[in-house]
């Protein structure tokens, strides 16, 4: 394989990803800046080609010195990309110091050893960035959970270690078989990188997309004026929800509907009808734990399930967020409604629970608040008869 057709594919390869990215950049507005680096850092790291091919044209050591320093450049915007993601980044100030540093060390050293400093040593610190990188990937809070983490990861982490036998293991295998190995690492060098430049692009574009999809089913999950998840939340999350608690003998539903909800926006508004909705919705996630799962079905019906839990610490749950939202509701500044809620609960086995099935009995039992008086809770299947406040 001819080097000179390595750094062509590498350059157009590079050049094509920074124009895909900056494309890419045009759909996602929230992720417009670490795109922009993204294409910045490929836009450089096709220069550091172009002065890599052009190195020995230059005077001294300025030729392969700028190119370590521009491919740095690159590399480091990548991981500024990366941070950024997650609201983090590097100081310029640090990175020029850095580049500087670097930029000194080859005009100091590079005369007596350009050839270890270019083969060996400038290898080092693009294995310590893209260590970087894959680190800043694992921890990053905005990446969690994407598909393509682990696939970016590894991208940067193959690279880094690349660069790492480059710095040390390359030295020893110089050291036994002569400096005749090292056209052949420098082709193996550019075929990784080929690959390099196709696989980082492609898994950074795929974190960006991936992260606007999670945005859109989020939001197509949750509701908007309270902000809990909405029916179609609690239908796609309830079941992992569930799973999640392991085992346990039972689970419980509570199903809630405003009292005389109407009656409340014809006398003040529709906008404090909404703030009463958000009230609730505020109290219902207070006296609730981390696993309980709060949506709004729809109109003035909210539901709350409570995966793992029995029929009497349901009951007081449910008991709680009723006498806490009607006193919320008196005691709230600008409102002052008197508002109330009616509440049923079911409980149901663990073994092959169906969501809507379960809904529905609890909707039953909120149906028989409402017949005997409203502002009560009510237990599926039981006849007995329990005040909410
Ligand atoms: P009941 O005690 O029998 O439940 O009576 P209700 O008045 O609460 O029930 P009804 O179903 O007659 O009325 C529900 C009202 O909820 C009607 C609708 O205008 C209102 N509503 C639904 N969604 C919203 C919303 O997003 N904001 C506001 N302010 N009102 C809403
Ligand atoms: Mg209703
Ligand atoms: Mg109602």
């Amino acid at each position: 394989m001819d080097l000179a057709t390595l750094w062509y594919l590498t350059i157009g390869t590079l050049l094509i990803a920074a124009a895909m990215t900056l494309w890419e950049r045009q759909a996602h507005a929230p992720r417009s800046r670490e795109l922009g680096l993204w294409a910045a850092a490929y836009g450089v790291f096709a220069l550091g080609c172009i002065l890599a091919m052009n190195r020995s044209l230059l005077p001294g050591v300025s030729g392969p010195a700028l190119t370590n320093v521009v491919m740095l450049l690159g590399y480091a915007l990548v991981l500024q990309g990366v941070l950024v993601l997650d609201g983090r980044s590097l100081r310029p100030v640090l990175v020029a110091g850095f580049l500087a540093a670097i930029g000194t060390a080859w005009f100091v050293l590079g005369t007596g050893w350009a050839s270890l400093l270019w083969n060996h040593a400038s290898a080092f610190p693009i294995a310590v960035i893209c260590a970087l990188t894959a680190l800043a990937l694992f921890r990053s809070r905005t990446a969690k959970g994407l598909r393509s983490r682990p696939i970016a990861i590894a991208v940067f982490a193959c690279h880094s270690l690349t660069y790492a036998i480059r710095t040390f293991v390359v030295p020893m295998v110089v050291s036994v078989y002569g400096e005749s190995v090292l056209p052949i690492v420098a082709k193996l060098t550019m075929y990784e990188a080929v690959l390099f430049t196709v696989a980082m692009p492609m898994s950074l574009i795929a974190l960006a997309r991936e992260e606007d999809r999670a945005r859109l089913l989020a939001s197509a999950r949750t509701d908007f004026l309270t902000g809990l998840n909405n029916r179609q939340g609690f239908f796609e999350l309830s079941p992992e929800r569930l799973r999640q608690t392991g085992e346990s003998a039972s689970h419980a539903l509570l199903a809630f509907d405003l009292d005389h909800f109407k009656a409340i926006n014809d006398t003040y508004g529709h906008d404090a009808g909404d703030q009463i909705l958000k009230l609730f919705a505020r109290v219902a996630g207070e006296a609730t734990g981390p696993d309980a799962m709060c949506a709004r079905l729809g109109g003035e019906e909210f539901a709350v399930l409570l995966p793992g839990m029995g029929v009497q610490d349901a009951h007081q749950i449910g008991q709680d967020i009723a006498r806490r939202f009607a006193e919320a509701a008196a005691l709230s500044d600008g409102l002052a409604i008197a508002a109330t809620v009616s509440v049923g609960l079911a409980v149901a086995g663990t073994n092959k629970l169906d969501l809507t099935e379960f809904l529905a009995v609890a909707d039953g039992a909120l149906y028989r608040a409402k017949l005997l008086g409203r502002n009560r809770i009510e237990i599926a299947g039981s006849t007995s008869v329990a005040a909410a406040a």
